[in-house]
Order: C-alpha cells, then structure tokens, then sequence
C-alpha cells in the first residue's frame, strides 16, 4: 500500500553519530557534510532584520533577488541567464525533484559515484533509472563514450542527465575540454542536463565553468546558500533555466512548486538578497573559505594515500571518495566484504563515521566510502588556519584510518 522510501542515507549516518556522541563516545564525524563555515555577517544579519518578512512571495521568488543572482553568477563564471528563468526553493534538491515530477516518463541517466537523493528521486517520480559507470583511474569522470553506450538502454522518449560538480561524493570537477565534450555528446542525443552545481562556488581554485556555457541550448543550473554560504537549514535553493526553454515545461516547475512549497521563506530571500548583491563583496569569502578546503582536503588525501587508500586529490567541495580495495584481502579475513561492514567495524574501532559507497550507486562489494573533512570549528577570518590547531579533529581521525588499514 505505502511506497517504500528509506531515510536518505546522509540523515541516517548523522543520527548514528549524534547517538554516539550522546553515550560518550569519542567520534570524528566525517560522514555529514556540512559546512562548517557561518554565513557572513551582512547576510546574517539581514535574515534577523527580516522576520517581520511574513508574506508569501510569488512561487518563483522575488524579482529583485532574481536580478542579483543573474547579476552574480554572470560575473562569478559567465553564466548567462534571464532573471525571468531563474526560480528559486526552498533548497535546490527540491528543484531536482520538480524538474524530474515535471516530466511524465523519461530516462534518467546517473553516474555513479553520484549524490544519493538522485535515484531515489527520479525513482519517485516513475523515470527509469540508466546508471553511468565511472572509475577511479578516470577520476569517476563520464565521458561521452559511456553516455552513447547507456543510452542504448533508452526506453523513453525524454532523456535527463544528472551532472554534479565539483562532486559528492568525489570532490572532483570537469576541465573546459572534458564539457565541451561533453555538450557535443548532450546535444547529439537530445538530452536535458541538469548540471548541480550546488559546490561550484566552493572550486577550490575558484575556478569553476558553469556546462551552462558550453549547453545553453538544454541546460538546467541548479545552485543555492546551502553550501557556499553555510546555510543548509535556511533551506534556499535556486535553479536557472535555460533560454527559450518549452512554456509547457516551465509552466509545469511553477505548476509544481505552487501545489507544493509555495515559496522559499520570505525572510531568508530577503537575506539571499544581501548574499548575492555583489559576487566582489563576498569573493573574500569565498577565496578565504576555499583556501581553508582545499589544505584540509589535501592534508586528507595526501595522508590516505600514504596508508594506500586510493584517493584522488580534491578540486572543490569538502569530500573524497576514498578506495579501500588494495586491502580486500586484508579485510576479507577480518570478516569485511562489503562497503557497509567497512564503514561499520572502522566506526566501531576507531569513532571514524564514513558512508559507505553503497549510497552513491555502487554493489556492497565494492570497498569505497565517502569522508567529509569538514570535522572542524572555523576560527577568526583574520587567523591563518594552521591544521594541527585549527582542524585537530580531522588530523586525528585521518591518523586512526590510516592506523586502522596498516594494521590489517
Ligand atoms: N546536490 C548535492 C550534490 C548536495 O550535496 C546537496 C546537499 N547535500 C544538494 C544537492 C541539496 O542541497 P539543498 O537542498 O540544501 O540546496
């Protein structure tokens, strides 16, 4: 009678390390990414000076914030788009599931590794799932060889390419010529991408290339204040359409957000707004934040690597996808064939909390778990951020992996 729908995984690993903290228990929570970093100051407090903001506003969002964002993503990476085309959610993974509900049937071609909400949600929305398979020694990248082959597997007429980059679980982003490629493949076969750039402002290089400018043709953008700006649970979301996009399809994502969310909420667009007033004012920001990311992930990544743990080192984001196989053996005698029964004895042994690499797409054999390295307490703007004082917590739980695997 009821649909079977599980708990997302990334909810469910943070209630299992909340109960561990509760029972005492020394643990490094590397498993929920969640940007440590507070919003700025200026946006914090324009939320606080915006709660007399009590109205609805119109389901795509205020007009003027609109404006800003289109201003601010064009000056950040080029991106092109009317403000007119842009509809903001509250958070960006329920624009994901409004495009995929506004289509009655379609392809839903997913790499994997891939964010865990995406198969779930076109699951829900009755799309038929085409997995594209990525490895390690390719950087987890698809290619436009691997799109062909998939889509002979095609049953329906509409074709939905989910992309996300820099990426979770990887940390990895595509190169100019690896999306060019990539358009060309897209067009060829008609597919709509909805490219989740959600981390593009956290590039580590700050260097990110929106697909949008190399697709503009069928390219939908989503981003929003959950990452870059610290702001998860203010719930704000943002997804930009592309040009001359059908008025059925459009008019189906308000049809969608008006019989669900309604709006984001009032007072955090009003704040939305002092984020994205000016992408000068907050580069700062962004470049002091993403400096910060980018020694913590490669402090992770160089030192798993040395215990040979395969890992690619990171390029935005804060996550890795980390490759236990070069100790199967090893672990095959302690009992542990499956991802989830690595993630389990390590979070036993050590207090490390990883998600283990089912979630993103992979059979349980495969020996892979995303880490977070966001286990840490930001300090002042004006402070150089040292590792060993600032982020102890992710030194120390990088250490008992790499103790935990030698000793195997
Ligand atoms: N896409 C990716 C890849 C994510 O990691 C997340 C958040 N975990 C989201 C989308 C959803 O973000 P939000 O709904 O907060 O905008």
């Amino acid at each position: 009678m009821f649909r079977k729908v599980e708990e997302s995984q990334t909810l469910l690993i943070n209630t299992q390390s909340r109960n561990l903290v509760a029972q005492n228990k020394k643990i490094y929570k590397f498993g929920f990414g969640q940007s440590p970093f507070m919003p700025p100051k200026q946006v914090l407090d324009a939320l606080k000076n915006s709660v007399h903001h009590k109205e609805y506003t119109s389901v795509q969002g205020d007009l003027e914030l609109r404006e800003y964002m289109a201003e601010f993503h064009r000056s950040h990476n080029g991106i092109q788009v009317d403000p007119d085309n842009i509809l903001i959610a509250p958070g960006s993974k329920t624009l994901l599931f409004s495009i995929l509900m506004a289509f009655e049937k379609a392809d839903v071609f997913i790499p994997a590794p891939a964010w865990v909400s995406y198969a779930p949600q076109a699951q829900l929305a009755g799309h038929h799932i085409i997995k594209l398979p990525t490895s390690i020694e390719k950087r987890w990248r698809i290619d436009p060889q691997i799109i062909s082959e998939a889509a002979k597997n095609k049953r329906h007429k509409a074709s939905i390419l989910i992309l996300n980059y820099p990426g979770n679980p990887d940390g990895l982003t595509y190169s100019k010529t690896e999306l060019e490629d990539l358009a060309r493949t897209a067009r060829s076969l008609d597919i709509l991408v909805i490219s989740d750039e959600i981390y593009g402002l956290l590039d580590h290089n700050q260097a990110h290339l929106s697909l949008g400018n190399f697709y503009p043709e069928k390219t939908i953008t989503t981003t929003g204040l959950s990452k870059w700006c610290g702001a998860g649970g203010w719930r704000f979301g943002a997804a930009f359409l592309y040009n001359n996009i059908e008025p059925e399809f459009k008019q189906a994502l308000i049809g969608i957000g008006s019989e669900t969310y309604s709006c984001a909420p009032a007072p955090v667009q009003m704040a939305a707004k002092v984020a994205y007033r000016s992408h000068e004012e907050i580069r700062p920001y962004l470049s002091w934040q993403t400096s910060i990311l980018k020694k913590v992930g490669n402090f992770c990544s160089g030192q798993l690597n040395a215990s040979g743990i395969r890992v690619h080192a990171p390029q935005g984001g804060f996550y890795l996808f980390i490759d236990f196989s070069g100790y199967r053996e090893e672990l095959q005698i302690r009992g542990i064939s499956t991802s989830n029964q690595l993630c389990l004895k390590l979070l036993e042994e050590t207090g490390v909390v990883l998600l283990p690499a089912t979630g993103f797409g992979f059979d349980e054999s495969y020996l892979a778990a995303r880490l977070a390295y966001v286990d840490f307490d930001v300090p002042d703007m004006s402070i150089d951020f040292n590792l060993i004082e600032h982020s102890p917590r992710v030194v120390k739980g990088i250490e008992k992996i790499g103790n935990w695997i030698s000793a195997m």
